[in-house]
C-alpha cells in the first residue's frame, strides 16, 4: 500500500524548525503590543460571499484559488476556507460594531490561509501571514504609521536589502473615469494579451496589472496608462504627507507607479516591503488603504488601512540571515537502570519541571547504561541524574554534571533543594559562593 502523504502545497512543520516559528511568533506578539495592537481570531471558514463582495469578483483569489464547498445545510450559501484576512476581519469589525467601542480599533492577526496557486519556493497553499488593519483614520499618518510597523519590523530581525515600494490608486471617485480610459488604451491591443486578460479588460481593467504573463505585461508598459497620473488633488496631497512622513522617518521607499496590488478593495495608498534575499517571490508583506471596504461589506462608512505578511517568506528570509537561533536542550536527563526506580524518576522529574522550572527528561527506553549516557549527551543536558539499584537501596541517586565529569550522591529527599542551589550558581555572581563553580 502506499503511503498517505501531505497534500501538494501543503508540509509538516517539524521540531526543531518550529521552536523558531514560536520564537517568531512571540516576537510577533511582542512586536504588536508595543504598537498597541490587540489580536483578532476569525473562523477558519466564512461564507464565500465573504470574500467575492470583499476581496473582488475578477481578482485572481476569487477567480482561481479559493476553496469552496456547499455545505450539506441546506440554507448554505457556500462556504470558503479563508484565502485573507482584511474581508473577515471587517465582518467582525461590522458584526460586533466595534466602531462604537473605539472610534479608532487597531487590531492583528497570525494565522493560516489556503489559495489554490502553484506551489513553489516562498508560495504555498496553506500559509501563514500575520496582519494589521487600523479601522476608523482617513489620515496620512495612519498609513504611515502602518508603512513603518512593516519597515521596522524587518529592520528589527536584521534583515538585508529591504525595499518599500509605495504607490497611490486614487480614491473610488477617480477609479471610473481612470477605468474607462485604461479599457479604451487596452482596446485596440486586446488581441495580444493572454486569454485571461481578454476576459478581464471587460469587469475589471485593473486586473491586467496583476497579470504574471511578461508579454502582457509588456503589453501593458506601452499602452497602459498608470493609475497616479490620473488621481485627485486631495488623493495627491495625502500620497505627499505619506511621502513627507516617510522621509522624517528616514525610510528608504520608492515610488512604482505601476504598483496597484492584486485585491479590489484597495484606495489611495498602496504598499509593498520585498527583500532581495527571496529571490522569485520577494514580496514579505503587502498593504495599503481600503476606505470602502467596511462599507461594501455593510457597515458604515469607515476608513481604513493595513497589511499582510507571508510568515514562511520571513522564515526563508531568516535562514539567509542564520540569525535565529534555536535553544530546545534539556537541562536534566534521567538514566534509570532497574525497573523499581521508574515511579520515583517520575516524581523526581515533576518536580523538578514544576518547583525547579528545568526541562527534564526521562529514559523510557529502558536502554543500557551506555546508550542512557549517549542520549544525555545528544540532548545536551547538564545533568544526568543516574538512578542505579546501589544508590537507591539507600535513598539515594548519582548526580553526574556533564560539563566536569563530577559525580555526587544526593538524597531522594534533598533532589529539588539540591537543584535550587545548582541553579541559584549557574545563573548569579553572587560573589557569595566563593569558588565553588
Ligand atoms: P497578499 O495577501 O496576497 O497581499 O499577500 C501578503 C503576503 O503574504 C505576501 O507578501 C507574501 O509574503 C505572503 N503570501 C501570499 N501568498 C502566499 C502563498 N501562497 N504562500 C506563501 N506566502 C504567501
Amino acid at each position: 500500500m502506499k503511503n498517505i502523504t501531505t497534500i501538494k502545497g501543503t508540509y509538516d512543520l517539524l521540531p526543531p524548525e518550529t521552536e523558531k516559528w514560536r520564537k517568531i511568533e512571540n516576537f510577533i506578539h511582542d512586536f504588536m503590543y508595543l504598537h498597541g495592537y490587540a489580536e483578532i481570531r476569525t473562523p477558519v471558514f466564512e461564507k464565500t460571499e465573504l470574500f467575492t463582495r470583499g476581496v473582488g469578483e475578477e481578482t485572481d483569489i476569487v477567480t482561481k484559488e479559493m476553496y469552496s464547498w456547499t455545505d450539506m445545510d441546506k440554507e448554505s450559501t457556500g462556504l470558503t476556507l479563508k484565502p485573507e484576512l482584511t474581508a473577515p476581519v471587517v465582518r467582525a469589525y461590522i458584526q460586533h460594531n466595534l466602531g462604537a467601542k473605539s472610534p479608532l480599533q487597531r487590531l492583528y492577526y497570525m494565522d493560516s490561509l489556503f489559495r489554490r496557486e502553484r506551489p513553489q519556493k516562498g508560495r504555498q497553499r496553506q500559509f501563514n501571514q500575520f496582519g494589521v488593519e487600523a479601522i476608523g483614520s482617513p489620515h496620512p499618518e495612519q498609513d504611515v504609521e502602518i508603512i513603518s510597523m512593516a519597515y521596522f519590523f524587518y529592520q528589527s530581525l536584521e534583515l538585508e536589502k529591504l525595499k518599500v515600494r509605495i504607490n497611490s490608486i486614487g480614491s473610488p471617485d477617480v477609479r471610473k473615469p481612470y477605468l474607462d480610459l485604461l479599457t479604451d488604451a487596452l482596446i485596440p491591443a486586446i488581441h495580444q494579451f493572454c486569454s485571461v486578460c481578454q476576459t478581464r479588460i471587460e469587469k475589471n481593467p485593473l486586473r491586467l496589472f496583476d497579470c504574471k504573463n511578461d508579454a502582457c505585461q509588456q503589453l501593458m508598459d506601452t499602452f497602459a496608462p498608470l493609475i497616479f497620473d490620473h488621481i485627485s488633488d486631495e488623493d495627491r496631497s495625502h500620497f505627499n504627507t505619506v511621502v513627507k512622513l516617510l522621509t522624517e522617518l528616514e525610510i528608504p521607499f520608492f515610488h512604482d507607479k505601476k504598483m496597484v496590488r492584486g485585491l479590489d478593495y484597495y484606495t489611495r495608498t498602496t504598499f509593498e516591503v520585498t527583500s532581495e534575499a527571496l529571490g522569485a517571490q520577494d514580496a514579505l508583506c503587502g498593504g495599503g488603504r481600503y476606505d470602502k471596504l467596511v462599507e461594501v461589506l455593510g457597515g458604515q462608512s469607515t476608513p481604513a488601512v493595513g497589511f499582510a505578511a507571508g510568515i514562511e517568506r520571513l522564515m526563508i528570509a531568516l535562514h539567509e540571515n542564520e540569525k535565529t537561533e534555536v535553544r530546545s536542550d534539556t537541562d536534566i536527563y534521567i538514566i534509570i537502570l532497574f525497573e523499581e526506580a521508574i515511579p520515583s524518576a517520575m516524581v523526581i522529574a515533576d518536580k523538578l519541571r514544576r518547583i525547579r522550572g528545568f526541562s527534564v527528561m526521562i529514559e523510557t527506553l529502558r536502554r543500557s547504561l551506555k546508550a542512557q549516557m549517549r542520549e544525555t549527551n545528544k540532548r545536551k543536558a547538564q545533568f544526568a541524574i543516574i538512578m542505579g539499584e546501589d544508590e537507591y537501596d539507600q535513598n539515594m541517586v548519582l548526580v553526574k554534571e556533564m560539563k566536569t565529569g563530577k559525580q555526587e550522591r544526593v538524597p531522594i529527599p534533598d533532589i529539588s533543594l539540591y537543584f535550587s542551589v545548582k541553579d541559584h550558581h549557574h545563573q548569579s555572581d553572587c560573589g557569595c559562593c566563593g569558588d565553588q563553580e
